[in-house]
């Protein structure tokens, strides 16, 4: 296989974000990124060494806000979405039929209008996975009551060009309420209430008609952001770590690179948890790092000043990881941990001190 594959999920809007990488290339595309996962997703990104070419919309979303700008600010990538969504800002704006590669692999943008006049599903090359948006749901279909929604369009665009694939293509939807992560055209076909089994346009139409929604909670916001591709004014962006060049982790931990340290040893007070036996031994310390072991930091957080920067640091970066997490729930926001502790400055040939 020459694909990696990740489903990420943004818990606030139940909404499902996909990698998909080319793993000779490194390229990659992500499939409905959420504004405020961003950092999270550019972490594993860079974790799994992929270079993010695209990301891509299936529509113009009503209940989150796309991350395709903030992504493009922080890693370069293009902006695809379909040309009948409409927006503003977009690099790529596909027609349908066309195809969007990352490497040596591809998806090809099918219309399936509906739920929105411009949502596109998205098939990958040896079909065996397509991405549907909001227009196949599992055991359901995206709502038509707003955005130029029409109930008879989206069962033209499932029953002609989402059944038509094969059986076993597996279903990715943009949202899923009850857990579910994935289906298959099969299931679909035969599974589906609204559209599947011998239900016809006139059974969806009722159903459609009927399904008593309440209103997106965030629809006037998400809406004339998405038409831009998620442009936030910059005072609107969450604020970064103005002390240091912090990376988070996928782990969700701030970490530090060792080389920075170095050169700013005086931009930060170092912490280190390891043990004093360790402090004193053949790894030795930091120049003027305080040794505070990991299990007496909890109890020593009131003597900590909070006017400057912390980097924790043990033997390899995991006891220090977790100093982070207590002293970041104790309310300390300047904290950053340093990668891969003694043993990569050591690798690194920074300098060390010795004294006990
Ligand atoms: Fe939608």
């Amino acid at each position: 296989m020459s694909l990696t594959f990740r489903q990420l999920q943004d818990a606030a809007s139940s909404t499902y974000t996909y990698l998909l990488g080319h793993r000779g290339s490194r390229s990659a595309i992500l499939i409905d990124p959420v504004f405020e996962q961003a950092q999270r997703d550019a972490a594993l990104i860079d974790e799994l060494g992929l270079t993010l070419e695209y990301t891509l919309d299936t529509h113009l979303h009503a209940d989150h806000i796309t991350a395709a700008w903030r992504l493009k600010r922080m890693l370069g990538s293009r902006i695809a979405i379909s040309a009948a969504a409409g927006t503003k800002g977009a690099d790529v704006e596909l027609e349908p039929g066309d195809r969007l590669s990352f490497g040596r692999r591809s998806l090809e943008a099918l219309a399936t209008p509906g739920h929105t006049s411009g949502c596109m599903s998205f098939v990958l090359d040896d079909k065996s996975m397509v991405f549907t948006g909001d227009a196949l749901l599992i055991r359901g279909a995206g709502r038509t009551d707003f955005q130029q929604g029409n109930a008879k369009t989206l069962y033209r665009s499932v029953t002609t060009q989402l059944f038509s694939l094969p059986d076993e293509c597996v279903v990715y939807p943009a949202h899923d309420y009850n857990g579910r992560t994935a289906s298959s055209i099969y299931e679909e076909k035969r599974f589906n209430p609204r559209l599947g089994g011998d239900r016809n346009e006139e059974d969806f139409e009722g159903y459609m008609k009927n399904l008593g929604l309440a209103h997106p909670k965030r629809i006037d916001e998400a809406v004339p952001a998405n038409a831009v591709c998620g442009r936030i004014p910059a005072a609107e962006l969450p604020a970064t770590a103005g002390w240091a060049p912090i990376r988070r982790s996928f782990a969700g931990i701030d970490e530090i690179d060792p080389e920075w340290l170095a050169t700013h040893r005086d931009s930060a007070r170092v912490i280190d948890v390891r043990e004093p036996s360790e402090y004193a031994g053949p790894l030795g310390h930091i120049e003027g790092a305080d040794l505070i072991p990991l299990g007496e930091l909890a109890s020593q957080l009131g003597d900590i000043g909070r006017e400057r920067p912390i980097v924790t640091v043990c033997r390899s970066g995991g006891r220090s990881a977790q100093a982070l997490v207590l002293l970041k729930r104790a309310g300390f926001d300047q904290v950053a941990n340093l990668t891969g502790g003694m043993i990569r400055w050591h690798e690194l040939g920074l300098p060390v001190a010795h004294d006990a």
